[in-house]
């Protein structure tokens, strides 16, 4: 089995994830794609909902596709999530399958800067899509990298959740933006909905 794991924080999930995830996945004929919302991300600041609340609406995006589910090993393990750790427990829950990492284009860049990169991308091979405000190149990585990132083509989607949070807190409509019970939810919580965040 080849299955795509999307990690984020999904604060809140939109539809610049769901996309990259259904383009990877028809691009590289995975059989399913895993959502992962982690806990505390080693690279930026919670900014609005908690994990639950994360976790809750990455379910709620993902529960309708048979080929898409959400994983809550992050959320449920606390603390910093680092990937190196998740994907050895991965390999080890699922010895035959093969795991692929979604990342859009800022995260590409920010590769060499993630937990034990080395080790990581020895068991683990990326797939990097693009995303409007950055470029999608390998030229810049470190050569020990460049080989283990494969690259795919998406329809650009000029959505981040930082631009859905503040559009809330401005209340402006965030619709055809999240999946309507991604909305629902927000709406039924009041999540970012103040100013301050
Ligand atoms: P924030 O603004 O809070 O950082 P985000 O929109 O970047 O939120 P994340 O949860 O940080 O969403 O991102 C999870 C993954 O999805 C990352 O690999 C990120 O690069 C990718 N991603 C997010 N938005 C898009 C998009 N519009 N197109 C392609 N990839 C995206
Ligand atoms: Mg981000």
């Amino acid at each position: 089995m080849k299955v795509g794991i999307m990690g984020g924080t999904f604060d809140p999930i939109h539809m610049g994830h769901l996309l990259a995830a259904e383009t990877v996945k028809d691009a590289f004929k995975l059989d399913e794609v895993w959502f992962m919302p982690s806990h505390i991300p080693p690279h930026k600041q919670a900014a609005g909902a908690t994990g639950e609340q994360r976790l809750d609406m990455t379910k709620l995006a993902t529960e309708d596709y048979q080929d898409y589910s959400t994983l809550d090993i992050e959320v449920v393990r606390g603390g910093v999530s680092y990937t190196i750790d998740t994907i050895q427990l991965l390999h080890k829950k699922y010895p035959n399958t093969t795991f692929y990492f979604i990342i859009g284009a800022d995260m590409v860049n920010y590769l060499p800067k993630w937990e034990r990169i080395e080790e990581l991308v020895q068991q683990i091979t990326f797939i990097g899509v693009g995303r409007p405000g950055f470029e999608l190149h390998l030229d810049d990585l470190p050569e020990f990298l460049q080989s283990r990132v494969l690259l795919a083509e998406m329809p650009q989607v000029d959505i981040s959740s930082t631009a859905i949070r503040r559009r809330l807190a401005d209340g402006k409509s965030v619709r055809f933006m999240v999946p309507d019970s991604v909305l629902t939810y927000i709406t039924r919580s009041g999540l970012y909905e103040s100013k301050s965040r």
